[in-house]
This record gives C-alpha cells, sequence and structure tokens, in this order.
C-alpha cells in the first residue's frame, strides 16, 4: 500500500472540528500532489492552492462550453522517416494565461473527473481529423489519443465504438495510449475492455512504458500492440550505458511479445541511429516533428517531397 496521509494540529491549526478537517484534508491532498506514499502536515499556504485548485476547476469546467480546448498533433514515423501516425495531445486556450499544456491542468482534470468529459472530446475531435486526412491521400495515418483510468471506468468502450462508428474510422487507424497505472490499477476489469476494442480494430499502446510499475506477467495477457519507451530513457542514448541497457531490453522484449516499440521524445541524430539499430520500430519527437495545429500538419504532410 502505498498511502498519501495529510494531518494538522489543534489548536494551531484550527479551533473547531470543521476546519481541522478541511485543514487535514488540504494537507492529504497535497500528499497525493507530491506523489503518493507520504505524510504531510498542514501549513496555511495549503489553503491559498486549494482555493486555486478550486478556481482551476471551475475554470476547466468552463472550457469545454467555452471550446477553450484545442488539440496539437505530432507526427510518428518509421525508421526511414515516413509518417505512420500521430498523437493528439491537449492543449487550453486560456483566456488570461494562454496557450496551456497539459502539465499545467490535466492532473486536476483527473482528480476533478473532468478527464472524462474533457476525454471524450479528444477521442471525437482527435477522429473527425481521420475524414481530412483520407481526402488528401493520408487516410493510412493512425490517429492515437491518450486515455485516462477514468474514462475506462466511465464508459470508455461504448464512446470509442460510437465514434468508430460515426467517422467510419477502419481497423488500425484510431490507437489508445494507456499508461502502466491504467492496466495495473483494475487488471481484470480493463483486459476485459481492451479485448473488446482490439476486436473492434482498435490498437492499444503502453505510454511512457517503464517509469511506472508493470507486471512482465501481465503484458502477456494484454491484448496491446505497442510498447512507447519513455523519454526519460532515450534522452540519454549515446551516453548513458544504463539507459542504453533499458532501451535495449524493453526493444527486445516487446519483439519477443510480438509488440511493435515507438520512441518517445527522440531529439538527436544519435538517438535516431541507435534507435534504428536496435530494432526500435517507430519514432517520435522534435527532430522530426513538434506538436502542431492539424492544419500545418497537414501542410507538411503536403508539401513536395514530404516531412
Ligand atoms: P505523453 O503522452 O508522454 O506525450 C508526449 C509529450 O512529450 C508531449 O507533451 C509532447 O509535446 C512531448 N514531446 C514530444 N516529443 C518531444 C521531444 O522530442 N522532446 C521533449 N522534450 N518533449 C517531447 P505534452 O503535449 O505537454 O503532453 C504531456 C502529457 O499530457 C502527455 O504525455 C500525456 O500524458 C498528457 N496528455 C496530453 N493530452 C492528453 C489527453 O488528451 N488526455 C490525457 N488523459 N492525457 C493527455
Ligand atoms: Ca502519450
Ligand atoms: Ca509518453
Amino acid at each position: 500500500i502505498t498511502p498519501s496521509i495529510g494531518y494538522c494540529r489543534h489548536p494551531g491549526d484550527g479551533d473547531d472540528p470543521a476546519m481541522l478537517l478541511r485543514h487535514a484534508d488540504q494537507a492529504m491532498y497535497q500528499a497525493k500532489q507530491q506523489g503518493r506514499n507520504r505524510v504531510v502536515a498542514y501549513r496555511e499556504e495549503f489553503g491559498v492552492q486549494a482555493s486555486e485548485r478550486l478556481a482551476l476547476v471551475s475554470q476547466l469546467r468552463d472550457a469545454l462550453q467555452a471550446g477553450q480546448f484545442a488539440l496539437a498533433f505530432q507526427l510518428q514515423f518509421d525508421q526511414q522517416r515516413r509518417p505512420v501516425g500521430m498523437e493528439a495531445l491537449l492543449r487550453w486556450q486560456h483566456p488570461e494565461r494562454g496557450l496551456l499544456t497539459p502539465d499545467a491542468f490535466i492532473a486536476v482534470c483527473e482528480d476533478s473527473g473532468l478527464i472524462v468529459p474533457i476525454g471524450r472530446w479528444v477521442l471525437r475531435e482527435a477522429a473527425r481529423h481521420h475524414r481530412i486526412l483520407v481526402a488528401h491521400g493520408w487516410g493510412h495515418l493512425r490517429l492515437a489519443v491518450n486515455v485516462s483510468a477514468a474514462q475506462f471506468q466511465q464508459g470508455l468502450v461504448d464512446d470509442v465504438l460510437a465514434v468508430l462508428q460515426e467517422f467510419q474510422l477502419p481497423a488500425g487507424i484510431l490507437e489508445l495510449e494507456l499508461t502502466e497505472s491504467v492496466v495495473m490499477a483494475s487488471p481484470d476489469h480493463v483486459i476485459r475492455d481492451m479485448a473488446t476494442l482490439r476486436d473492434a480494430g482498435v490498437c492499444i499502446a503502453i505510454d511512457d512504458f517503464g517509469t511506472g510499475y508493470s507486471s512482465l506477467a501481465y503484458l502477456k495477457r494484454l491484448p496491446l500492440h505497442r510498447v512507447k519507451l519513455d523519454r526519460s530513457f532515450v534522452q540519454d542514448l549515446g551516453r548513458d550505458p544504463d539507459d542504453e541497457a533499458i532501451c535495449d531490453a524493453i526493444i527486445r522484449m516487446a519483439q519477443r511479445l510480438g509488440l511493435c516499440t515507438t520512441a518517445e521524445g527522440v531529439e538527436t541524430d544519435l538517438q535516431w541511429n541507435w534507435l534504428a539499430a536496435h530494432g526500435c520500430e517507430e519514432l517520435q519527437g522534435y527532430l522530426f516533428a513538434r506538436p502542431a495545429p492539424f492544419e500545418d500538419v497537414l501542410a507538411l504532410l503536403d508539401r513536395p517531397g514530404g516531412t
């Protein structure tokens, strides 16, 4: 078990039970924020942070209605630098703070439950672009969408099946990226849903592989297609023999299990060469393409001579 414990003291941190409980709760929230599995004592500034968080939740709730969310797409390539797909990445056009990337708001979406409606929007919005890709002769490109654990508990399978139908997505076009923790959190139920999705032609990738807790025994049982090698391992390829050993081991293991590997965060030729030489099939990173609005990605694809 990895408990998150928050506490406060009487009388210093509050005079009445309601206030004490609220403060202990704010301290517990901090313990979760700091990565769980820890004890945190209440401090006054938590109150400010808690009200900021509440404000953020209410802004996020409005953002969906107000059409402030957008998707950026980042192309993925094969070893020969031919495009094979793209990952949809959520952006928030905040009325005062400008364009925000997910690290500024995704954690709050997750623990407020807002990730469910927002994730549903992302799925539909990404799928909608398939038609446009088809019209430009890029209909074979995969569309990858990140999904959170809460979405699995709240009707993800039905949402995905509806989207496949609505946008007439052929098998193998939609890919869902799940982190290890999503799968390990409620394995049996998730495995059943994943099998349903696979049978409907959806590909499933494990995101940030190697950074969480995985059971290798589960990997074998899961209806997976792909492992995404985390950026933290890719970063030091060609420099750090330990990271090279980890990447090599993950790629080989994936191959033996019949899974594809996509490396994330590829930024240098050195990393690209190393990955290609070690059998990593697909690559994603700033070296090839940055996340960009769909129109820009399309322009890049359509450019004579390609990407
Ligand atoms: P991720 O799934 O690991 O996505 C890849 C992140 O790495 C993206 O950050 C991307 O911009 C960044 N990246 C790509 N190539 C490079 C590179 O070469 N170098 C460096 N330094 N970074 C690179 P972004 O867009 O800020 O997304 C952060 C995370 O937010 C994602 O990590 C994903 O976990 C989450 N996220 C994004 N969109 C969604 C969504 O629609 N739903 C959910 N549940 N999570 C999302
Ligand atoms: Ca991802
Ligand atoms: Ca990732």
